[in-house]
């Protein structure tokens, strides 16, 4: 078995598998995709101690650092159960499985897309999830924000202080954020806010975002905005759907519950990341509980028998 095996290979797992393999311990990584959401991003500027980056970058730095320990990396393979036990147990999507005396749980989360026409064309070129990651890119342009929710309100706050001017498109007939939330909104000079607009289409010039179309749901008239820049404020979800139904303790927003070593509600399982209840979901943050994660997995294993 494995001392510690790590499901997922973005910035939380890459960290976690320094950490473990640094011990000496017997150490592996199960990963999707490895790399996670930092392949989709362009520009990185948050990373503290490199002022710039890209995301395949950043990508092909993570999977170079793992590769230079002793860690058995194995990409392209998807985690399908957990079944906890003396030793746990990861399943796999290949009919395989793998087994280890502590699990790291590191396996992201992912935006909730709108599902319009042009939204996947203008990803990275106008389109944008993330406000502390995109939005200085933005400085002195229009921008749309979707969604009434807390994150999309917080996001037009954040925004309306960096950027020209800002739209808040919420689908509903009223804002969903919370009112304290709805008020510093309000008090803002370069904010607009629609209700009842369902976004219909993303449009640019083929090579970056121009302006959003929407329908307004009450009398049903299209109507166009000039803007730069489109964040979509919709919701992240955590990729936890292989854990439902299982021994480990989820939020209500299906993230999973941990304190602050990272341990979970399962002894010997961790977590780290997006995939978990920490708040603020960015790659430092991720990387530095990855490497929690690591530490506590190593003092449960020194402090649990070995037979
Ligand atoms: P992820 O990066 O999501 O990695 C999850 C890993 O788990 C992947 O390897 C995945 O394949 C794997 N996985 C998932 N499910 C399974 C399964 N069932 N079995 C096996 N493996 C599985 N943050 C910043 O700090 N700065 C930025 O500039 C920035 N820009 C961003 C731009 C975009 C477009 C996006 C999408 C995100 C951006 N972020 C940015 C956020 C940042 O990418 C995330 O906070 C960070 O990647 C989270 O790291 P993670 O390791 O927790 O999860």
């Amino acid at each position: 078995p494995y001392d510690v095996l790590i499901v997922g290979g973005g910035p939380a797992g890459a960290a976690a598998a320094v950490y473990a393999a640094r011990k000496g311990i017997r150490t592996g990584v199960v990963a999707e995709r490895f790399g996670g959401q930092v392949l989709d991003t362009m520009a990185i500027e948050n990373f503290i101690s490199v002022k710039e980056t890209d995301g395949p970058k950043f990508a092909a730095a993570l999977e170079q650092h793992v590769q230079a320990y002793d860690v058995d990396i194995m990409n392209l393979q998807q985690a399908t159960e957990l079944v906890p036990g003396k030793l746990t147990e990861i399943k796999l999507a290949n009919g395989g499985s793998l087994k280890a005396r502590t699990v790291i749980l590191a396996t992201g989360a992912r935006w909730r897309e709108i599902n319009v026409p042009g939204e996947r064309q203008y990803r990275n070129n106008g389109v944008a999830y993330c406000p502390h990651c995109d939005g200085p890119l933005f400085k002195g342009k229009r921008v749309a924000v979707i969604g009434g929710g807390n994150s999309g309100v917080e996001a037009a706050i954040d925004l309306a202080g960096l950027v020209k001017h800002v739209t808040l498109i919420e689908y509903g007939s009223a804002l969903r954020a919370d009112a304290v939330l709805q008020r510093k909104l309000n008090s803002m000079p370069n904010v607009t806010i629609i209700t009842s607009a369902q976004t219909t289409e993303i449009n640019g010039d083929g090579k970056k975002v121009s302006s959003l179309t929407y329908q307004d749901r009450a009398d049903k008239e299209i109507h166009t905005i000039e803007l730069e820049g489109v964040f979509v404020q919709i919701g992240l979800v955590p990729n936890t759907e292989w854990l439902k139904g299982g021994a480990v303790a989820l939020s209500k927003h299906g993230e999973i519950e941990i304190d602050a070593r990272g341990q979970t509600s399962v002894p010997g399982v961790f977590a780290a990341g997006d995939c978990t209840t920490v708040p603020y979901k960015q790659i430092v943050i991720s990387a530095g509980d990855g490497a929690k994660a690591a530490l506590s997995a190593f003092d449960h294993l020194i402090r649990t028998s070995v037979s």
